[in-house]
């Protein structure tokens, strides 16, 4: 973790303890470890520090992550929705602006311009590839590790508030960074070094309840993602002998299987289980495009798939991005040919 070291711990400590307005912002339609990272941050602030903190998010946490959010705390996350609305003010009066989970500020979408005009001082915290660094007064930028959440992890470890003792990170704050790492690794399917299980390892000793955060991130969905889930996977899933497989899932279907944001989590992962598949694509029809999952085995780059062919990005094996109407496709009608196209000249190169 090159970017963690006694003098860039002393700088943030510096930037903290001279801000009175801190801001935490992450990604647009914000994931378990975008929630579990700004959560973690957040209560690790509050319990230390005299600043005001707020958690600027650029659309709303989804259903399916409400639970991480404790009572009192929703007056302390604000939602953007318009260029005057408290989000986007709270940005502009900030000191001090943590940016979680992303690596360039067009990942906030509407939030971008409050970013790029605040005279705020910024510090990037995230796990993808290549961070927009010039944007940044301070980076922690590390890509082998599982998540957002785990890198903060190992900075406020660092801070003389901890002091190297996780313990000291409350209860509250551990368990925040604890889910973010469990939804970012598909509880320990993915992105798991040795660095992941040792503070895995800290976390459960500090009193982090393990079975709760499975429980409620794992098995807590309503039957109709089931449903769902079952219908594609047999009526929509097209496989390619190229490695390749997709499911395509249109604003028709969404609407019959009455399905919100989160209900689709990890559907992107499941054609990976078949033993020839190497790279797994998974779209959702929204307003004027759609956006794309991609998920890879090892030696195949979804990261490149994503960057070329979908205007995105991500981490080596797992990325996202989008195809625009009508840019790329006239409707989401022309989506699976679209992609099948794309996958079988990308998995013979
Ligand atoms: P997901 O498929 O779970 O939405 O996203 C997988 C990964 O790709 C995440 O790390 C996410 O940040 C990244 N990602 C998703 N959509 C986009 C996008 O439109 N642009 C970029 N650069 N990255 C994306
Ligand atoms: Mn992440």
């Amino acid at each position: 973790m090159n970017d963690i070291s006694g003098h860039t711990i002393q700088t943030m400590m510096s930037m903290i303890e001279n801000a009175r307005h801190i801001s935490i912002v992450t990604h647009m339609k914000p994931d378990g470890d975008a929630m579990g990272s700004s959560l973690g941050l957040y209560r690790f602030l509050l319990r230390n520090v005299k600043a005001r903190i707020k958690i600027v998010l650029p659309s709303e946490c989804p259903r399916n992550l409400a639970f991480m959010v404790q009572e009192g705390e929703n007056s302390d996350i604000l939602v953007h929705s318009s260029n005057d609305d408290p989000a986007f003010v709270a940005l502009m009066e900030s000191d001090l602006i943590f940016c979680l989970d992303f690596n360039s500020f067009h990942r906030t979408e509407g939030l971008q311009q409050a970013l790029q005009e605040s005279q705020a001082a910024k510090i990037l915290i995230d796990h993808h590839l290549n961070p927009d660094r010039s944007m940044f007064d301070l980076v922690f930028s590390e890509t082998e590790i599982s998540s957002t959440s785990e890198l903060l992890y190992y900075i406020l470890v660092r801070t003389p508030y901890i002091d190297g003792e996780a313990s000291r990170l409350g209860l509250a704050c551990a368990s925040a960074i604890y889910t973010g790492m469990t939804t970012d690794t598909n509880n320990f399917n993915n992105s798991t070094y040795p660095s992941t299980l040792a503070m895995a390892s800290e976390l459960i000793a500090c009193g982090v309840d393990r079975d709760v955060i499975i429980e409620k991130v794992m098995h807590s969905y309503r039957e109709n993602r089931m449903r769902l889930l079952g219908t594609l996977l047999k009526d929509n899933m097209v496989v390619i002998p190229e490695g390749g497989a997709c499911i395509v899932l249109d604003k028709k279907t969404i609407q019959e299987y009455d399905i919100v944001e989160g209900d689709t989590e990890g559907f992107v992962n499941i054609p990976l289980d078949i033993a020839n598949v190497r790279m797994s694509i998974f779209v959702k029809e929204e307003d004027g495009k759609a956006r794309v999952s991609i998920r890879s085995k090892k030696g195949t780059s979804a990261n490149r798939c994503a960057t070329t062919y979908f205007h995105g990005g991500g981490h080596e094996n797992a990325s996202g991005g989008k195809i625009i109407f009508p840019d790329d496709i006239t409707d989401i009608s022309m989506a699976k040919d679209y992609i099948l196209g794309i996958m079988e000249s990308f998995l013979n190169e």
